[in-house]
């Protein structure tokens, strides 16, 4: 009885915030507002150099629902680059290239407990059991298994999926945030040099790290991370064409990595006060997936100790308890 009712409300309030255009918008400014303080809480990144430029204060929402609305508030279409947003994206044009039980080989799914850049592997060898697909070492590896004669190859094929499924062909790369990282990303290069000691990848280093940090440098947009996110949680269909845009089943394991591995060391956490798949980067992006309902994208580059937007969490934290999107 108490449940049907429960149910019943929660219906009746999706129902009427789905039918009002100006009930969304509304929520969104209402919790935007809100949340906005806490922008003064956290300190946008600074190791790669040209990060360091961008206003602490931005904060954006966006999301794309299945009636083919879409609703925001405060800076949504700033830009800002994809940082680790991108790692899904890596996983997903893997899968493509190369199925499921060839990435599965090379990159584990385990949570590591461990920042996303740490290499402090022990004395044990490094092998896929020690990373996955959500960490720097993991995403490295995978841009091996995008097909592709050539690493300038492997990035085409990567940047165009992120044009489709963000239905914007302007996606591109933010050359200064591109070369800063370049010129500065000696503990990747680390990573990608013990990946090559412990036999993992053999292809040569930059050329592989070059891909990996143009596709952290794709510069975006909320409304192209919720249109990008809209994709996963539909399964893979896109929510307005019902195209077949990849196989439902590559939708699961990217969905389920991110829900475990997707916010850092705050994957946990996020899990029980959000409660469904999400992406952070190091720009203060994050791409936020709730299964069946919405694509999410948020924006807000002032980060917390674990490196997630802390507004951005905020927002996402409100934003799921007022529409009931926790998949737990
Ligand atoms: N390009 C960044 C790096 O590899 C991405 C880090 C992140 O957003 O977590 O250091």
């Amino acid at each position: 009885m108490h449940c049907l009712r429960v149910c019943s409300v929660k219906s009746a309030l999706i129902l009427q915030l789905h039918k009002g255009t100006n009930l969304m918008n509304d929520l969104l400014e209402q919790i935007l507002a809100d949340c906005t303080p806490y922008t003064s809480q956290g300190h946008v990144a600074t190791y790669i150099p040209e990060l360091a430029n961008v206003d602490p204060d931005r904060i954006g929402i966006y999301i794309s629902l299945p009636d083919g609305t879409e609703h925001f508030a405060g800076n949504c279409m700033d830009l800002f680059t994809m940082q680790s947003v991108v790692k899904p994206l890596i996983l997903l044009q893997a899968l493509m290239d190369s199925g499921i039980d060839t990435v599965r080989a090379l990159v584990g799914v385990e949570a590591t407990g461990k920042p996303f850049d740490a290499f402090n592997y022990s004395d044990q060898a490094l092998t896929g059991a020690h990373i996955n697909p959500m960490i720097n070492t993991g995403a490295i590896a995978l841009c091996t298994l995008i097909r592709g004669e050539t690493y300038e190859e492997k990035f085409s094929r990567l940047l165009e999926l992120a044009r489709h499924l963000a239905e914007n062909p302007e996606l591109c790369v933010d050359e200064a945030v591109y070369e800063s990282e370049k010129l500065t990303g000696n503990k990747n290069r680390a990573l990608a040099y013990l990946l090559t000691a412990y036999g993992m990848i053999s292809d040569p280093v930059e050329k592989i790290l070059d891909c990996y940090f143009k596709a952290c440098s794709i510069s975006v947009n909320c409304r192209d991370l919720a249109k990008i996110a809209h994709v996963f949680a539909n399964h893979g269909i896109h929510p307005a064409t019902w195209e077949h845009l990849f196989p439902a089943e590559y939708a699961k394991y990217v969905n389920a990595t991110l829900a475990t591995c997707g916010m850092y060391d705050g994957s946990g956490e996020f899990a029980l006060e959000v409660g469904f798949p999400a992406k952070s980067g190091v720009g203060g992006g994050i791409m936020a997936v709730a299964p069946t309902r919405m694509g999410i994208g948020i924006f807000s580059p002032a980060l917390d100790k674990n490196g997630n937007s802390v507004a951005g969490i905020h927002l996402l934290e409100e934003f799921s308890h007022r529409m009931y999107l926790s998949i737990f």
